[in-house]
């Protein structure tokens, strides 16, 4: 099963042109959700590529611009897309192999539906701690012994560093004594520090609190679950180590009730073709694809959170459909919201869902640093 949505992911990456895919020195990571039906057809409804994401300084309070374009998080925001497109379609009269109505204002997922969650490499931050064991055998032979073979067991470094709340700093010792495990981390990158958590804690918290975030939990009735998650590729892999990042931390495996909400993690070993591992190349692709099954724009390819080619002075706002602002625009759509209301009030105003995030942060140990001020824009 698992190998079979790979190549779906695949065949679709294939079929899209080559503008925003990574030059001949480059590389990039793939991502994309997943739909199985529920007669067990299975098609890919969104998808991304990237590994960048802006810094602190170049962040806008008027949700135009897209913060994280790291793969796994583009791909999330394009799958929200793709809900809204089936919501529309939905209070259209139109049928999907997703939603249906579950009242007049709400909406629920069709019973047997399943989606599952491809990436191309380990998500960054915990998942990549993995060990990594270096047997020496520089002992010398006397006495003709044979070599004495000493295991030295190291993990893998991260970038991420944890945030500053995070009572579990790294204290950066030797080997496997480097990294703490389990804190909250800010994505890796050079030059202005990033604001965003890495894709291993946000992934967790789509598991924990539901894919959909909380302005669709206005609008479906029940949190979104993730049913699998696929990691591609020949890079590093540690299952232990996977599972206690994006499930462990947040005590989701502690009850019986709550393993129901854990998805299976599986390994595939086909390789996507762009990836570090398969193209040797050190330099990551700048620019990101964002695609969803949508009827209008399903390719966009961005750079630094900006549609490619728009510049701060064209006459016409050119903007991301995954930003913050044209996702509002979306909900608004189909929720009917009042204009006077921010975005970050009608976050809030999610009860369920915010009660449910509070209780994930709290598992978690520590959070990211307050950004209600890029959540104050209203839609005009
Ligand atoms: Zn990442």
């Amino acid at each position: 099963m698992s190998d079979e949505i790979v190549n779906k992911v695949f065949e679709l990456y294939e079929s899209l042109g080559k503008n925003g895919k990574p030059a001949a020195n480059e590389w990039t990571c793939l991502a994309a959700f997943i739909l199985e039906d529920a007669s067990g057809g299975c098609g890919v409804v969104s998808m991304a590529t990237g590994t960048k994401c802006v810094g602190g300084n170049a962040m806008v309070i008027d949700g135009t611009v897209v913060f994280d374009s790291h793969a796994e998080v583009l791909a999330r925001r394009n799958f929200l897309r793709y809900l809204y497109g089936q919501l529309e379609v939905v209070k259209n009269g139109g049928g999907s192999a997703i939603v249906e109505l579950e009242d007049d204002k709400k909406f629920r997922i069709i019973d047997g539906a399943k989606i599952h969650f491809y990436t191309s490499q380990l998500p960054c931050g915990d998942a990549s701690i993995v060990p990594t064991n270096f047997e020496s055998d520089q002992e010398s032979i006397e006495n003709d012994e044979l070599p004495a073979k000493k295991a030295k067991f190291d993990v893998h470094r991260t970038g991420a560093k944890p945030v500053k709340s995070d009572p579990r700093q790294d204290p950066k010792g030797g080997g496997a004594e480097y990294h703490a495990r389990g804190a909250v981390r800010i994505k890796p990158g050079r030059g202005d520090p990033t604001k965003s958590l890495s894709c291993s804690d946000k992934i967790a918290k789509w598991i924990y609190c539901g894919l959909q975030g909380a302005l669709l939990s206005l609008l479906i009735t029940e949190p979104i679950e993730l049913s699998s998650i696929i990691i591609g590729g020949a890079g590093p892999f540690d299952r232990q180590v996977l599972e206690s990042a994006l499930v462990g931390r947040s005590g989701l495996n502690g009850s019986e009730s709550s393993k129901r909400r854990i998805p299976t993690m599986a390994r595939s070993p086909i390789v996507f073709k762009h990836s570090a591992e398969a193209t040797g190349a050190k330099r990551p692709c700048a620019a990101s694809i964002g695609w969803a099954d949508v009827e209008e724009k399903k390719l966009e390819v961005s750079v630094e959170g900006r549609c490619l080619g728009a510049t701060k002075k064209s006459k016409k706002p050119r903007f991301l459909t995954t930003s913050k602002r044209s996702l509002f625009c979306l909900f608004s759509s189909v929720y009917g919201a009042s204009k006077e209301s921010a975005y970050g009030t009608l976050k809030k105003s999610s009860a369920a869902y915010e009660a449910r995030k509070k209780e994930f942060v709290q598992k978690m140990g520590s959070w990211s640093d307050d950004k209600t001020e890029f959540d104050n824009f209203k839609i005009d």
